[in-house]
């Protein structure tokens, strides 16, 4: 729960309302965002979708362009690149589920290709490294959704800011939060200043695109959610610190259980602890996750109902065939995320859970 000062801040920042010429909380958060994660500049949205609408607005990519987006992902993801007017390309998944398959993203680039999104999923950033030496040669803008990954590193580098754009939420459980709301890191001044200005409805002026010039958007935060994201952007280290802990917590209580494969970070990447994660080797792995969600623990397939994108009913229009590494990389997943009020005894009761379920699931 905020403490008093996140309250009195807020309550400052309405009772100084309407005050538009102002922003003084929002300048103030993006002065701090793009401090704590070592970008040049941060640009403070309303939701992480809106980030990725904004940030794809900014890079100039609309109708007729096409948006490479990894089939495993959360339809957020794709939402946001039809919300841009942009076509969605679904890519498969790389062998083990790393990240997006490179041989199918090469094979899926064309004239209308302009941009890559990887997906950060579960606080992962997998090949982005790779994928960001691809996107070069291939002259793609590379976004990042690390809406789970604020705090992960990767060679040294906070995820969301190896790419031209990253993209973040602060809605409630992810690891800074306010609610909702959501913010954009990038080291380019001219697609910082193109973000700003496609929020407010291009009311600001921007590199090759005058005020008032095209249509925007309203994607802007809210000044007293931008006092409260200030508060908690304070209290991150000790956030990312306990979220690290419990995973390494519930990792540690699952240690050598058959039919889960705890999944190891990448080379050179420590993972911000927004999920536990497993390969689940079981017979009939959805079901299990479902199970399991139903004793109380939860994860990703059997509490959210997480879906390959491209079998998602909503995504059928952009449907390219079936992504068969995609389906088994989203369906044989277990991820259980964390929040702050889950305490060590409830993460050992998961535990237990798993570790029954999983000794006791049909073989
Ligand atoms: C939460 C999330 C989003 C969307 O963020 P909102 O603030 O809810 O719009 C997008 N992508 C991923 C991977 C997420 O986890």
């Amino acid at each position: 729960m905020p403490d008093p000062t996140a309250y009195e801040a807020m309550a400052a920042a309405l009772a100084r309302m309407p005050d538009p010429d102002s922003y003084q909380e929002v300048r103030a958060l993006e002065g701090e965002l793009a401090a704590a994660f070592g970008a040049r500049r941060a640009v403070a949205v309303s939701s992480g979708t809106a980030a990725i609408t904004t940030a794809l607005a900014a890079c100039g990519i609309g109708a007729d362009d096409e948006v490479l987006v990894p089939a495993v992902t959360v339809v957020m993801t794709v939402a946001a690149v039809a919300a841009a007017g942009a076509r969605p390309v679904f890519v498969d998944a790389a062998a083990e589920g790393r990240g997006m398959d490179l041989a199918d993203l090469t094979s899926k680039t064309g004239p209308a290709t302009k941009a890559v999104i990887a997906v950060h999923l579960a606080g992962r950033t997998d090949n982005i490294h790779d994928l960001a030496a691809c996107a070069r040669t291939t002259g793609l803008r590379l976004i990042e959704d690390a809406c789970q990954a604020q705090g992960t590193t990767s060679r040294g580098r906070a995820a969301g800011t190896v790419g031209d754009i990253g993209c973040f939420s602060l809605k409630d459980g992810k690891i800074i939060s306010c609610g909702e709301g959501g913010y954009l890191l990038t080291d380019d001044d001219a697609l910082a200043d193109r973000a700003a200005a496609y929020r407010t409805h291009w009311q600001s002026p921007a590199p090759g695109a005058p005020a008032g010039s095209r249509l925007g958007a309203n994607h802007r935060l809210a000044e007293p959610l931008a006092a409260l994201a200030r508060h908690n952007l304070q209290r991150f280290p000790d956030a990312l610190a306990q979220r690290r802990q419990q995973a390494a917590r519930l990792h540690r209580a699952v240690d050598a259980t058959a039919g889960l494969e705890p999944i190891a970070p990448a080379d050179g990447e420590v993972p911000n602890g927004y999920s536990a994660l497993w390969r689940v080797t079981l017979p009939e792995p959805r079901a299990f996750a479902t199970r399991l969600a139903g004793l109380g623990v939860p994860n990703s397939v059997g509490t959210h109902r997480l879906t390959a994108a491209h079998l998602h009913p909503a995504c059928s229009g952009y449907a390219t065939g079936d992504l068969p590494r995609a389906r088994a990389t989203v369906d044989t997943l277990l991820a259980v995320p964390f929040t702050e009020h889950d305490t060590e005894q409830a993460i050992e009761q998961w535990a237990l859970t798993i570790r029954q379920e999983a000794a006791a699931w049909k073989s």
